[in-house]
């Protein structure tokens, strides 16, 4: 009837101003997060396949606002970028997790490594690499144990902008990791031509290894890709021990995800892998 419509296209409206109303307050309030010390950062193990130990672990960002609650990361990245404050928030991921990478290593026989997200506009930002190179240098980081991850869709833009921003990474000593490999295309072709370190198989084959063959072929396959290429190969959002034991198998170098353990801490990591195994 009428009257419906009527209600249903208000019902409509009022979502999209919801909507609206949320966005422009996740805008204005991001401006302020750094500030308010609304930010902070997590840390998921990355375990080496073969000995059950921890190789390193990835830095994942988390903001708690008073108004909004918990936001995701894939929500306020994109305003970040949209909005151009992805430099503040990159910024202050690299300190807070270069500091607590040291402060865990300063205490611990064994020396952690570092994977840190970057933004495709962080990446291409002029003073970006030497930025970061400046940091490590001030606190006394090896650059040897930082690895700085990208995704695909940075490639495609303009490779040739790109290249040189990666090759002085590389010359830095950092590594560099493909995240989410295997969802873009033609990827193959820049394993040859960049100066990769390490492919990141992405979660959704992993979901998928044990019940779908071709899931399955396809990480085998990268896995040989990346031996092939001499890459290191690490898989995300490792879930259960028959994962893990696949990967095993098939000789992953690197496994992450909440079967290991969810993003930590870093009182909390401290805690758990200062001295642990995991068998
Ligand atoms: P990503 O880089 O692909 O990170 C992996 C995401 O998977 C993380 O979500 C992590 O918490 C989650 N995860 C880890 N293990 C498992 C698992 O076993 N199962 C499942 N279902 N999920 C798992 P998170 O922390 O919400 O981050 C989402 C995305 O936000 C990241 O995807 C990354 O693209 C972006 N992000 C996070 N932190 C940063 C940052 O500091 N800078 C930038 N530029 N992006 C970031
Ligand atoms: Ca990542
Ligand atoms: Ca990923
Ligand atoms: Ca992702």
């Amino acid at each position: 009837s009428k009257s419906q419509q009527k209600g249903h296209f208000l019902f409509f409206n009022d979502t999209i101003n919801t909507q609206v109303q949320r966005d422009l307050l996740l805008e204005s309030e991001l401006h302020l997060a750094i500030a308010n010390n609304e930010l902070d950062v997590l840390y998921q193990p990355q375990i080496n396949a073969a000995t059950g130990l921890i190789y390193g672990v990835e830095a994942l960002v988390r903001w708690y606002n008073p108004k909004l609650g918990h936001v995701s990361p894939v929500e306020f990245i994109q305003v970040a970028e949209d909005v151009g404050i992805i430099n503040d928030i990159g910024n202050f991921v690299i300190k807070k997790s270069l500091q607590d990478i040291l402060q865990f290593n300063n205490c611990s026989n064994t020396q952690l490594h570092l994977s840190i997200n970057i933004s495709p506009k962080q990446l291409m930002e002029p003073d970006f690499v030497s930025n970061v190179i400046n940091l490590t240098h001030e606190m006394a980081v090896d650059n040897r144990l930082v690895t700085l991850e990208i995704t695909e869709n940075v490639l495609i833009n303009d490779l040739a902008k790109v290249q040189p921003v990666l090759q002085s990474i590389r010359d830095s000593g950092m590594k560099l990791s493909l995240d989410d490999f295997g969802t873009g295309y033609s990827s193959l072709s820049y394993l040859s031509n960049l100066p990769i370190d390490e492919i990141k198989i992405d979660r959704s084959f992993i979901d998928k290894l044990l019940t779908n063959d071709q899931s399955e072929s396809l990480v085998k396959t990268i896995i040989a890709i990346g031996q092939f290429c001499d890459l290191t190969v690490i898989a995300e959002g490792v879930e259960t021990k028959e994962q893990y034991d696949h990967l095993r198998h098939y000789r992953c170098d690197l496994v992450q995800g909440y079967y290991f353990d969810r993003p930590l801490s870093l009182t909390a990591l401290m805690a758990s892998y200062q001295t642990s195994r995991i068998s």
